[in-house]
């Protein structure tokens, strides 16, 4: 089979490999589409980990079964599978209270060495991932193409889930890329007013199809100062960073009201991890600060519910498809920022 191997920095083979070999308790899953994350570009744009010489990339992942295990029953061929990359082990501290996005073990498809990912035109579905990993039916007319964002979708479900955004709250999602396009979608299905920071007109353009109630241009105008404007200066009741910018962290404890909410959903440069918020008003003003990583398994059926029910958007979060052959393209042109949403169909 045909496969996009990241060898180095901003470094793709596509090359032929061995197809992978049918798992007696798993299936093989022809890939159809699969999504470039902003964490596929931070490690293209940081090379591989030492050691590593070679990794077919991709998490956000749909496909059609074309062969099942002799121990499966519960799958067939034609099923259409979406997966998540994330693979617990059920047994650590985390795991055994339910808190798989904690797991002491995770496991990721597409980025631990020995767990292909979908830029490829199959992958092996082992049993492993059908028990411990993230794995669901694609719901009858939903496309593909569609049902492998529900990867990104799951953490943003769960970051609202976290803050239990509500009716009339005002959500400012820091960050415009296809997560802070998500944010704001689900802050508004939630009823929310959701308004969004951006950093350049291009990206205005590209958020505004998603109707946030206000878009903030942070290139122009004190993001901090704008959102007590639009709240009568009271302050918003949750700040989400959807953005690699410690700045935004600081700027998201002013922006928000006495006993409102931050949210750090967005990591750090890895060799700049620290962030300085303004101590007293965390404590004088009761502000929570929380982090949102990942999602537990039940957030990524949610989202392909949500997205077959029509309930968001979604299809407009798809700016760009390049075939398997392009992928040094779709990575470039995710890297740009001209668009949202890149997927490749393999
Ligand atoms: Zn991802
Ligand atoms: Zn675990």
């Amino acid at each position: 089979m045909k496969a996009a191997i990241q060898t180095g920095v901003r470094q793709f083979e596509v090359r032929e490999v061995p197809d992978p070999i049918l798992p007696d308790d798993g299936v093989i899953l022809r890939v159809t589409a699969c999504g470039v994350c902003g964490s596929d570009l931070r490690r293209w744009r940081e090379g591989l980990p030492p050691g590593v010489d070679g990794i077919i990339p991709g998490h956000e992942i749909a496909g059609e079964v074309i062969a099942v295990g002799g121990g499966v029953s519960h799958l067939a061929v034609g099923d259409r599978l979406a997966l998540a990359p994330d693979i617990h082990c059920g047994r650590c501290w985390y795991c055994q209270r339910g808190l798989f996005n904690l797991c002491d073990h995770t496991r990721l498809l597409g980025i631990t060495p020995g767990y292909p990912g979908g830029f490829a035109e199959k992958l092996a579905v082992t049993g492993e991932v059908l028990a411990n990993g993230i794995a669901h039916p694609i719901p009858a007319g939903l496309p593909d193409e569609i049902a492998a964002l529900a990867e990104p979708c799951s953490s943003v479900l769960a970051s609202h889930l976290k803050t239990n955004t509500s009716l009339n709250d005002v959500v400012v999602v820091i960050g415009a890329g296809p997560i802070g396009a998500l944010l704001v979608m689900i802050a508004k299905v939630r009823g929310a007013r959701a308004l969004i920071v951006v950093r350049s007109e291009r990206r205005r353009e590209l958020i505004a199809r998603f109707e946030p109630d206000a878009i903030i241009d942070s290139s122009r105008e004190d993001m901090v100062a704008r959102v007590r404007e639009l709240t009568h200066g009271l302050g918003a009741d949750i700040a989400i960073c959807a953005n690699p910018d410690a700045s935004t962290q600081a700027a998201a404890v002013q922006m928000v009201r006495k006993g409102g909410k931050v949210v750090l959903f967005g990591g750090l440069p890895k060799a700049n991890p620290t962030t300085t918020l303004d101590g007293n008003r965390i404590h004088y003003g009761e502000i929570e600060v929380l982090g949102a990583f990942s999602y537990h398994p039940t957030a990524h059926a949610m989202a392909l519910d949500l997205f077959a029910r029509g309930a968001i958007p979604i299809d407009r979060l798809i700016t760009h498809r390049f075939s398997l052959d392009e992928i040094d393209a779709a990575f470039a042109t995710a890297n740009s920022g001209e668009g949202l949403k890149v997927i490749v169909t393999p």
